[in-house]
C-alpha cells in the first residue's frame, strides 16, 4: 500500500492549484493526484462535425474529465471578481478571495498565458448605457486565455509537475475511508484493473460537477451534512458578432442581469464568445449546449455566443434542483436527439424552425443542432424571461432581437450540493478538504483555482 502526505482526487483546476502549491512550499512533500479522464494529450472528444455529429455519449467524457478538468477545452476566461462565478468569498473573505484570484492569474501568465487580454468593467461608459435601459452590469476584471492558449497553460502546467506528484489516470477513486489513526485510505481502480488502496494524511476532494453524484455519496458515508443548491436554465444565443462588437471590444465577457417585468424574475447572461463556437456538452449522459472561442483570430467565427439563464431553487416539498433542470435537459434530448436550434423570429411566431428556415436566414450555425420549437421544451416563465431579456438587450445591441438570431437550447448550469466546510475548506473531519465545483461553492476556473491555493497554504502553513 502507498503512502502519501496528500492525496488529492481530481486533476480539474483545484486539484492542479493544490498541488502546484503545495509543490511551491514544500520540496519534498509527496503528492498523489486521481484523475478519471486522461491526461491532456489523449483527450479527445470524437465529434468531428462530418463523421461523428452528435454525442456518443463516451465514458467517462473527454471534455468534462482529464487533466485540466471540465475546463480544459473552455474559453479560458477567469473572471476575477467575487459578484459571480460562486461563493468562496463568503468562506474566506472578499479580500482573500480577489487576491487568490489574482495569484492565480500569475501562475497562468507565467506558464505561457502572457500577452493575453486582461479586460475590466471600471469606468466603463457602457455600464451608465446598460443603468439606462434597466440593465446592470456587474463588475469584473476577465482575463481571457481563449481554448488555445488555456491549453497550453495547463500542459505547462503539468511538465512542471509530473516528475514531483504521482498522476493516476483513467483511475477514478471509489472510495473515501477514515482510518484509526485519522489517517485516509483511498480506493481506486488503477487504469481499469483491479481497485488498489493508498493511504495518505491530507485528502482534497476536487471532483467538479462530472464527480456530483459520486461527492453525494462520499458524504453520506462519511456523515458530511450537504444542502440542495440553485440550477440555471436557459437558452445560447448566436449573433453575428457586428451586433455585440462595441461591447465584446471593450469589455470581452460581460455579465449582465435584468429583473423581467412580468414575474420580477432575473435572467442574466453568461459566457460570452466573440467571434466563438457553439458546442455540446454531456453532463452524466445530458446533452446540453456551452460555447468558446480561440484567442488566435484564425480561429475565429462569424459570431458571437452567450447563455441566457434563469436560477431557479427547489426547497420544499420538492429539493432536487439539478433534477428539474435535468427533466427539461432530457425533454429537448428527447425531441431533438440532442440540442434544439430554433431562430428568434419563429419563436416570436409560434413557429418550429426548420432546416430550410435555417438555411435561408443571414446566420450560419456554429453547432449542428436539430430545428425544432423551444417552447415545446423550455417552462413558459423561463421562455418569456428570456424574450424579455432579448428585448432589453436588443436596445443596446441592436440586433440582438433579429429574426435571424439562433437560440439553442437547452443550457443548463448544474450545481452540486453545498457541502458543509469551514473557512479552510476542511470538513467536519480533520485533514479532510472539499473544494471547487466539487464542494457547491465555487462554479468557475478561477473560483476553483483560487480555492486549491487557499487549502493548499493552510496545509503547509500547519504542516
Ligand atoms: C465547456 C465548458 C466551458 C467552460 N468555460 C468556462 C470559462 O470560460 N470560465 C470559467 O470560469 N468556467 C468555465 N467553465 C466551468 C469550469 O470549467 C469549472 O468551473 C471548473 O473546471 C471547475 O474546476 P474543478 O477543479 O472544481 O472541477 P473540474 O474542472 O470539473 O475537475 C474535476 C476533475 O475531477 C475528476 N473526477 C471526478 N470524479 C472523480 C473520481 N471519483 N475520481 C477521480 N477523479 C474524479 C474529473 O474527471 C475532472 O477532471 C466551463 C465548463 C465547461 C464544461
Amino acid at each position: 500500500m502507498k503512502n502519501y502526505d496528500v492525496i488529492i482526487v481530481g486533476a480539474g483546476p483545484g486539484g492542479i492549484f493544490s498541488a502546484y502549491e503545495l509543490m511551491q512550499g514544500s520540496k519534498d512533500i509527496k503528492i498523489g493526484i486521481f484523475e478519471t479522464g486522461n491526461c491532456l494529450e489523449k483527450r479527445k472528444c470524437p465529434i468531428d462535425g462530418k463523421t461523428v455529429k452528435k454525442c456518443v455519449h463516451c465514458n467517462p467524457c473527454a471534455i468534462m474529465n482529464g487533466f485540466g478538468g471540465a475546463g480544459a477545452f473552455s474559453d479560458g476566461k477567469y473572471n476575477i471578481t467575487n459578484e459571480f462565478g460562486g461563493t468562496l468569498y463568503e468562506y474566506i473573505g472578499k479580500k482573500r478571495a480577489i487576491e487568490l484570484m489574482e495569484y492565480v492569474d500569475t501562475i497562468n501568465m507565467k506558464y505561457g498565458g502572457e500577452g493575453t487580454h486582461l479586460y475590466s468593467t471600471a469606468n466603463s461608459e457602457f455600464k451608465r448605457i446598460c443603468l439606462q435601459h434597466e440593465l446592470h452590469l456587474l463588475d469584473a476584471s476577465v482575463r481571457h486565455l481563449g481554448t488555445d492558449k488555456n491549453y497550453d497553460v495547463l500542459q505547462n502546467l503539468y511538465n512542471e509537475m509530473k516528475d514531483r506528484v504521482d498522476f493516476f489516470f483513467n483511475s477514478p477513486v471509489k472510495d473515501v475511508r477514515i482510518l484509526d489513526n485519522s489517517q485516509y485510505e483511498i480506493t481506486a481502480s488503477i487504469q481499469g484493473k483491479e481497485d488498489e488502496q493508498f493511504v495518505c494524511d491530507k485528502c482534497i476532494i476536487s471532483v467538479g460537477r462530472s464527480g456530483s453524484k459520486w461527492m453525494e455519496s462520499v458524504c453520506k458515508n462519511l456523515d458530511i451534512y450537504t444542502s440542495s443548491n440553485r440550477v440555471d436554465i436557459g437558452v445560447r444565443v448566436e449573433l453575428p458578432a457586428e451586433v455585440f462588437n462595441p461591447i465584446t471590444d471593450e469589455l470581452y465577457e460581460s455579465k449582465i442581469v435584468y429583473m423581467t417585468e412580468k414575474y420580477q424574475d432575473k435572467v442574466r447572461t453568461f459566457c460570452m464568445n466573440p467571434k466563438g463556437a457553439v458546442v455540446t456538452e454531456n453532463t452524466n449522459g445530458i446533452i446540453t449546449v456551452n460555447g468558446h472561442s480561440y484567442e488566435n483570430p484564425e480561429l475565429h467565427t462569424e459570431n458571437t455566443n452567450f447563455a441566457l439563464l434563469v436560477s431557479k431553487h427547489f426547497t420544499e416539498p420538492f429539493k432536487d434542483s439539478n433534477e428539474y433542470g435535468e427533466s427539461i435537459a432530457k425533454l429537448s434530448n428527447m425531441l431533438g436527439g440532442g440540442v434544439i436550434v430554433q431562430r428568434f423570429g419563429d419563436l416570436i411566431r409560434g413557429q418550429r424552425s426548420t432546416e430550410k428556415r435555417i438555411n435561408r436566414s443571414f446566420i450560419t450555425p456554429t453547432l449542428s443542432a436539430t430545428p425544432g420549437d423551444l417552447s415545446l421544451v423550455m417552462p413558459k416563465r423561463i421562455l418569456d424571461g428570456i424574450i424579455e431579456m432579448i428585448y432589453a438587450l436588443d436596445k443596446i445591441a441592436p440586433g440582438t432581437a433579429n429574426d435571424d438570431t439562433l437560440l439553442y437550447g437547452v443550457e443548463v448550469k448544474f450545481y452540486n450540493m453545498e457541502v458543509q466546510i469551514d473557512e479552510h475548506l476542511e470538513t467536519k473531519h480533520k485533514n479532510l478538504f472539499i473544494i471547487g465545483d466539487g464542494s457547491g461553492v465555487t462554479h468557475s476556473l478561477s473560483h476553483a483555482s483560487a480555492s486549491g491555493v487557499h487549502v493548499a497554504r493552510y496545509i503547509l502553513e500547519n504542516a
